[in-house]
């Protein structure tokens, strides 16, 4: 495929020709989840908007080094009663080494991507694995004059950085207006300023999970992970930074300005966001009482849900919206997108066993061309969803043998749903139409006509047989008036 791609850049407002550092290589950094519970929907967006961008820069031929990283030290969450971290909590409780409770929630987190068919990024570097790298980052910064040490805690000096840069150049927000909401926070007393972040901060006693230090023994804060991993996989400048819409403030604010104080320069060429989820129209929250974790939408065991849903139609789901809109999980909403997945998914399996005919009476040109022109434009997904819904309608007029394909023109269609259903969307299709399917279509083919034979020879012990078995194998077998349907 073409080396063709608009993405919106946050940082410019408006959406840009892809143009990488280097032609054939491209640098990706995507925020990965904190592992302090189990996977949510959250987690969920991101991860399957960054693997179709992922998917699409490798279906277009560059070579592609995508980095998502994990955040295990756990410093960020604290619990509102006693301000202490989850992982250090949850290790104290249940008598574990910290470590043994990030790699719990790391293999959950794992297993779900892999059910959503989340590709793995090249490299998925741990947070705690590079405490020296970010202790680097802080001196660096310390030395261009933009942190100052407290207590033992080291700071970034925002209001200093500002008078020199643009704090608030990615979020739209300026230092005043949040000098003015932030000034009630707690633990300032060390801070110059309320809008000052901890780059390192002192480990009080409680704390299970702290490292040595220039300036106490103690963990690194939140947004510096992001900058220094970034920058020892992809170096000081490298072409995308994504993460969901809620991270833009602090946490992408604040690289930017890390990077910046460090290094005298930003690293981030597009910074890509995806829109937030929310159920029932309400934001997930713990709080709220509608907060569904992944495994619960797969087993269908949350109160909130009707029924259980396969990781493949949560995926579509979430890629019939366009990325930068809002997604609205509702039981309605999700039986209509599990609907929609089955008669893609109806059109896969006929499109494997169409036969070719001389001529081709359904129009299917330019197909090729309107899917790739949709996910060039800033990842338009819902477009190409629509793009090959059309050609389903096609596929199946000539399955009902009401139009005709030609050999050359059904070797096309094939091509185009195997690159855009599975390459690049990541639909996990049962009967997908490629070669190996073909074979394996055939086999079942043949094992329904010799059961449609042993029928015919009122010979119910073998019909039975191939019937019942196939069924146990997860197939579904429909007998219409002239043979026969089946699909997995
Ligand atoms: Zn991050």
């Amino acid at each position: 495929m073409e080396k063709k791609l608009q993405i919106y850049n946050t940082l410019t407002r408006k959406k840009e020709e892809f143009k990488p550092l280097n032609p054939d290589h491209v640098g990706m950094y995507v925020c990965g989840p904190t592992v302090y519970g189990d996977g949510h929907l959250g987690h969920a967006r991101p991860a399957i908007t960054f693997d179709v961008l992922y998917r699409l820069l490798l279906s277009q031929g560059y070579k592609v080094r995508y980095v998502r990283n994990i955040t295990d030290v756990g410093h960020l969450e604290h619990d509102a009663d006693d301000g202490e971290d989850k992982i250090a909590k949850k290790a104290k409780l249940e008598q574990l080494e910290p470590m043994e409770v990030a790699q719990y929630y790391t293999n959950r987190y794992h297993t779900a991507m892999e059910r959503l068919n989340v590709l793995p990024p090249s490299i998925e570097p741990h947070a705690s694995g590079h405490i020296i790298e970010q202790i680097e980052y802080i001196k660096k910064i310390i030395d261009a004059g933009f942190a100052y040490e407290s207590q033992g805690s080291v700071y970034f000096d925002v209001e200093k950085y500002n008078s020199r840069h643009h704090y608030g150049k990615l979020s739209g927000r300026n230092i005043d207006e949040l000098l003015e909401t932030t000034r009630q926070l707690d633990g300032q007393d060390e801070k110059r300023r309320s809008v000052d972040f901890a780059l390192w901060k002192k480990a009080q006693p409680e704390h299970i999970m702290h490292w040595p230090s220039p300036w106490s023994d103690g963990f690194p804060g939140w947004h510096l992970e992001c900058s220094a991993m970034g920058t020892k996989y992809l170096g000081e400048q490298f072409d995308i930074h994504g993460g969901g819409i809620d991270l833009v403030f602090p946490h992408h604010e604040c690289e930017i300005a890390q990077s910046t104080a460090a290094l005298g320069h930003e690293t981030v060429r597009y910074w890509m966001h995806n829109n937030m989820i929310t159920i029932n129209g309400q934001k997930m929250g713990k709080s709220l009482g509608n907060f569904i974790t992944l495994d619960e939408f797969f087993n269908g065991t949350s109160p909130l849900l009707t029924q259980a849903y396969s990781p493949m139609t949560i995926r579509f789901f979430i890629l019939q919206a366009h990325y930068r809109s809002t997604v609205d999980f509702s039981n309605e909403a999700l039986l209509a997108s599990q609907k929609g997945l089955e008669r893609l998914e109806e059109a896969c399996a006929r499109l494997a066993r169409l036969t070719p005919s001389a001529t081709t009476t359904v129009d299917i040109q330019g197909l090729r061309q309107r899917c790739e022109e949709a996910i060039a434009d800033d990842l338009n997904t819902p477009i190409v969803i629509s793009h090959l819904f059309d050609a389903a309608k096609a596929i199946n007029t000539i399955h009902d043998g009401k139009a005709t394909i030609s050999a050359d023109d059904l070797d096309e269609l094939r091509s185009v749903f195997h690159t855009f259903v599975e390459d690049i969307l990541g639909l996990r299709i049962g009967t997908a139409a490629d070669n190996n399917s073909e074979a394996y279509s055939k086999a079942i083919d043949l094992l329904l006509s010799i059961r449609q034979q042993a029928k015919a020879n009122k010979d119910w012990p073998t019909s039975d047989r191939i019937r019942n078995e196939l069924t146990e194998m997860g197939f579904t077998i429909k007998d219409t008036k002239d043979g026969f349907e089946w699909k997995l």
